[in-house]
């Protein structure tokens, strides 16, 4: 048998950023819902795709218990980051993940997120939900319609990353050419009652579509959360190690935010990349305002100090060093050597007298000429060696 498959996410119409993530790479699928906040929900369910994703290989459907080590492996790696990080304490995700092997399908499941089969036009949820309202229902408390519109009907009871342990439900289901599965967050399930679901997933033949089609129709009732389906067919024709290679011909974008269809990156990498150009771009533009800022205002600096040959110069820029590096050149050189100099003024011209503009730099010039003569009786020689040098 073949698989086909199609998928569909969407932020829905209300929250500010999408906690579902998803993996699609058949035969094996995952959708996961995050919660703790929009962004530690979406680093939870991100985190249970990246690891289970990483774990594929060790995924066998004949043995389930490979599929349950795998999701309590992605509880610890979320349980371990929410307690490194304060500003993802509390978050968690559900993950329902789905692996096929030949007519065998093997699903595991933790959370609200619900796995559906349709065999010839009759939906049936293949998952239980973990939740507040699903065990009052199970004991009788309250109806399936008082469910759906209760308080606390968000309330789960089982998530990965809230604990060092969870309990993950194993389910097997021996699938039937003409089956279709779905796998969705409660994004779907909230704002579709299973009849819509079932009339969706029966009016449209192709997955893809079929996915699209749950997606529009639960935000066209109020899209009041984030939106995931995945539509899995199973048909005849070649049989099941053909099933990868033939999809993917076709696939859709393998996890939730890569957009081109060829893609097999994973978002964390995109994410990082993403956070690498983001960091650098800023750099860059923060050491070029650091620079602009600089020339503006060493240009805008002048002083009067003591060049490299040993006489009063006035400088352009500051009479200071940053790491070694000198930020004044020099202007114009005088006659009068350092040596001539006595005094107070000595010791103001060597440490550099700040001005500015040149027209003051060259007044203090004269001014200095001038009390140089008064300290030093001999004229004074004419310099040598008067060439532009950076002090
Ligand atoms: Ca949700």
């Amino acid at each position: 048998m073949t698989v086909r498959y199609g998928v569909a996410t969407d932020i829905g119409r209300v929250r500010e950023g999408n906690e579902d993530s998803y993996l699609v790479d058949a035969p094996l699928f995952v959708v996961a819902d995050g919660m703790g906040g929009h962004v530690a929900g979406d680093v939870a369910s991100a985190t249970a795709v990246e690891v289970l994703d990483r774990q594929s290989s060790q995924l066998d459907p004949k043995d389930p218990s490979t599929l349950e080590h795998a999701i309590k492996e992605a509880n610890v790696a979320i349980f371990q980051k929410a307690r490194s990080d304060p500003s993802l304490r509390g978050m968690g995700t559900t993950c329902t993940l789905l692996i096929i092997d030949g007519s065998n399908a093997q699903f595991a499941h933790v959370g609200d997120s619900r796995a559906y089969l349709l065999r010839q036009g009759k939906l049936s949820q293949v998952t239980e939900d973990h939740t507040l309202v699903s065990r009052m229902v199970a004991e009788g408390r309250i109806d399936e319609q008082a469910a759906r519109h209760h308080p606390q009907r968000s309330v789960i009871t089982r998530a990965l990353g809230v604990d060092t342990d969870v309990q993950v439900d194993l389910m097997t289901v021996q699938l039937r050419e003409g089956d279709r599965v779905l796998l969705c967050s409660d994004g779907l399930t909230t704002m579709l009652e299973n009849p819509e679901v079932s009339r969706i997933l029966s009016s449209e033949r192709d997955p893809q579509r079929a996915a699209q089609g749950l997606v529009d129709a639960a935000n066209e009732a109020g899209g009041e959360d984030n939106i995931t389906a995945i539509v899995v067919d199973l048909e005849s024709g070649a049989d099941e190690a053909d099933a990868a290679t033939s999809n993917a011909v076709a696939a859709p974008p393998r996890t939730r935010q890569d957009t081109n269809p060829a893609a097999t990156t994973k978002r964390s990498t995109d994410r990082f990349r993403r956070a690498v150009v983001i960091t650098s771009l800023a750099l860059l533009v923060l050491g070029a305002i650091a620079y602009l800022s600089a020339r503006f205002f060493l240009d805008r600096a002048w002083f009067v100090g003591v060049n490299a040959s040993g006489y009063v110069a006035i400088f352009k820029g500051i009479p200071d060093k940053i790491a070694g590096l000198t930020l004044s050149s020099e202007e114009q050189t005088t006659t009068v050597s350092a040596s001539d100099l006595c005094g107070s003024l000595k010791g103001n011209v060597e440490e550099g007298i700040k001005v500015d503009s040149l027209d003051a730099a060259r007044e203090t010039v004269t001014n200095i000429e001038g009390r140089a003569k008064a300290c030093s009786p001999e004229p004074t020689p004419s310099p040598r060696n008067r060439h532009k040098k950076g002090r």
